[in-house]
């Protein structure tokens, strides 16, 4: 059966009103710290380890389970753990692996907060980490130290969407035993499976595509069979555990993950496109378009792309030109995070070793959301006209 199908098809869930059985086909959700065992011999089981049922509130509700077994088929994984959110899945997950002496890989466009989290709170625990470059493949071999332990790696990389070469690495790396995580949420795992091209981890930034509707925080970390064990452990040991609402909300989101992927697709060429045919325009940076520096990589490995992309002016415009164009916006919000109905806008300076020929020029990054394609390209052409362009 298609994985799809099997996301949609949903579970049945039953109750029981005046003798008479209520049927759904999504899960209750249940609120609780304190569950109610049937009797003492199960309580006492629980306390030995040998209890199958949920014991407590932190042990994974109904729909955190019914969410994780769905995305766990998508992503192709042997556990799927879900977190607060998806920085919270990467740092976790970087706690879980790694020990004190360990050394560890990072590219440099990892999510921001992540190479944060390694500056600030990995370096306490004497985990050393080398940053690497955007659009690794073999090369990686240069930067392996005996102690590596782990390569943690994104792609197309945040902002700047340079792609990695992910079968070489995943091989190099399982030749010499290092556990590599790739942070997929760009393509979801619908465009994209790390873990069938021999990753280890798999984490989605629930967030964005998957909750897809701005409303809820949530990460999910997929773990192949060779370390399940070992995170599972460490899951429950942090007693990590998350809202039963938000988890029903993610699940929601999975059944129509697809659909609106598509609509997000070809939304966002015709965005980039249009953009590239533009004369004030540089680049537009789009790993499905022919230009982009690892177009062929993206073309062998990925079978969709997503919503969001970037793009750079051929002028130096000032940041108040660029501000009076992204303030003239009307349908695209500006603020944080992407994924969800609504079209955004963000602009910040390149930083990347990648592309040298970037260096400090400005990318303005665009979320392609739901609404009608025609409206955003009109609304980017009235916003260019403020950089006193025709
Ligand atoms: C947003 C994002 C995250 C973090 O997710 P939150 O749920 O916002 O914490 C991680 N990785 C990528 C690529 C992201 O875009």
């Amino acid at each position: 059966m298609d994985e799809i199908t099997e996301a949609i098809k949903g579970n049945e869930y039953y109750n029981e009103i005046n003798g008479k059985i209520v049927r759904t086909i999504n899960p209750p959700i249940y609120h609780g710290s304190t569950i109610l065992f049937k009797n003492f011999e199960d309580f006492h089981d629980a306390g030995l380890g040998k209890y199958q049922g949920v014991v407590y509130g932190t042990n994974r509700m109904p729909s955190q389970r019914a969410f994780e077994e769905i995305l766990n088929k998508l992503e192709g994984g042997h556990i799927t753990r879900a977190f607060q959110s998806g920085i919270s899945a990467i740092t976790n997950t970087l706690m879980a692996f790694t020990r004190a002496g360990d050394h560890i890989l990072v590219c440099e466009n990892v999510y921001g907060p992540a190479i944060r989290f390694c500056k600030k709170i990995l370096s306490k625990y004497n985990v050393e980490v080398t940053y690497i470059p955007a659009a690794v493949g073999e090369n990686i071999v240069d930067y392996i130290k005996d102690n590596t332990k782990l390569i943690f790696l994104e792609s197309p990389g945040s902002n700047t969407f340079e792609i990695q070469d992910i079968p070489v690495i995943a091989k190099i790396a399982r030749e010499k035993n290092i556990l590599t995580v790739f942070d997929n949420t760009w393509a979801t795992p619908i465009y994209f499976k790390p873990l069938a091209l021999g990753i280890d981890v798999s984490i989605q930034s629930v967030t964005k595509y998957i909750a897809g509707h701005s409303d809820i925080l949530l990460g999910t970390v997929s773990v192949n069979e060779k370390y399940a064990d070992m995170f599972d452990d460490y899951y429950n040991t942090m007693e990590v555990f998350v809202s039963p609402q938000d988890c029903y909300l993610a699940l929601r989101g999975l059944r129509t993950l697809k659909v609106r992927l598509g609509h997000h697709e070809q939304a966002a060429l015709k965005v980039a496109k249009w953009l590239d045919g533009l004369d004030i325009i540089e680049e537009v940076i789009h790993p499905a378009l022919e230009n982009h520096p690892q177009h062929e990589i993206w073309k062998r490995d990925f079978s969709g792309s997503s919503g969001l992309f970037a793009f750079m002016f051929k002028k130096d415009y000032s940041i108040e030109q660029i501000s009076a164009f992204i303030n003239s916006l009307e349908v695209f919000g500006i603020g944080y995070s992407w994924g969800g109905f609504k079209s955004l806008v963000t602009a910040g300076t390149y930083k990347r070793s990648a592309d040298p020929a970037r260096a400090g020029k400005v990318i303005i990054r665009l979320n392609i959301g739901l609404e009608e394609v025609d409206d955003l390209i009109a609304d980017l052409e009235e916003g260019f006209k403020v950089l006193g362009e025709k």
